[in-house]
């Protein structure tokens, strides 16, 4: 496995899909999905040229800081977030992508206010609706951007997704385009003019592209295959 190499492969294929889309590539942001990899991994990432790096458990994202193992990325929170945890990421991370309740938002906002920060943040979406996942369901996104845009520690940039595991090719296709026009929707209550849509992962981040992501998600396609203890979130 060479890092190095992988980085260039993913970046040529977002290259790739971004122009079959008509999109210019440096719209889109790789974001390196690090769990379970260890802190010289995620230096050899940097220095490979990974400039966002992705952390899904508060533990390791601790552990990480704590070793200066991210100098020279931003970080990002992209795993579920539980609101007695937010203490040890509000403020420590660049962005936030899994905010999916009234109660996780106001749990943020309230430790940004106390650091007298602005925590950025996206939504996280369960587009497919299915049980086992994060994310709130659509027809609750309205009220939750809402409330995001009343409260002033949080700053709202857009939304994230997880569908399914795809497993042929183009399957994730539709929920990418819904997640997109789920964007579009609450467009009006966000104060950005160049929202973040976080979409896509090893297996389908060409698709999230064609489907308007601009920050694709990837750990597998960078490191290799996780040891099977490191599940999806
Ligand atoms: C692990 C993970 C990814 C990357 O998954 P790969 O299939 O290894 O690319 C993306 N997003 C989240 C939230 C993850 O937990």
């Amino acid at each position: 496995m060479d890092l190095s190499q992988n980085v260039k492969a993913v970046r040529e294929k977002i290259a790739a899909a971004a122009r079959a889309a008509g999109r210019n590539p440096e719209e889109i942001s790789l974001c390196a999905a690090t769990k379970v990899q260890s802190d010289d991994a995620i230096r050899a990432a940097i220095a490979a040229g990974i400039r966002v790096c992705g952390e899904n458990r508060v533990q390791e994202l601790t552990a990480h800081l704590e070793a200066n193992a991210y100098v020279g990325a931003q970080v990002h929170f992209i795993g579920h977030l539980q609101t007695n945890k937010v203490k040890q990421v509000v403020g420590r991370v660049d962005l936030i992508h899994s905010v999916d309740s009234p109660k996780l938002l106001q749990a943020i906002h309230s430790q940004a206010d106390r650091l007298g920060i602005v925590q950025d943040i996206l939504l996280e979406v369960n587009v497919a609706r299915e049980e086992s996942k994060g994310g709130c369901l659509p027809e609750d996104l309205p009220a939750l951007a809402e409330l995001a845009r009343n409260r002033s520690g949080v700053r709202l940039r857009g939304l994230m997704a997880i569908p399914p595991i795809s497993t042929v090719s183009g399957s994730n296709r539709k929920y990418f385009s819904e997640t997109r026009q789920f964007l579009v929707d609450i467009i009006g209550k966000m104060s950005d003019n160049k929202p973040c849509l976080s979409m896509g992962m090893s297996a389908d981040f060409e698709d999230a592209i064609l489907e308007g992501a601009t920050l694709v998600r990837v750990g597998t396609a960078l490191f290799g295959p996780r040891p099977s203890m490191g599940a999806a979130r």
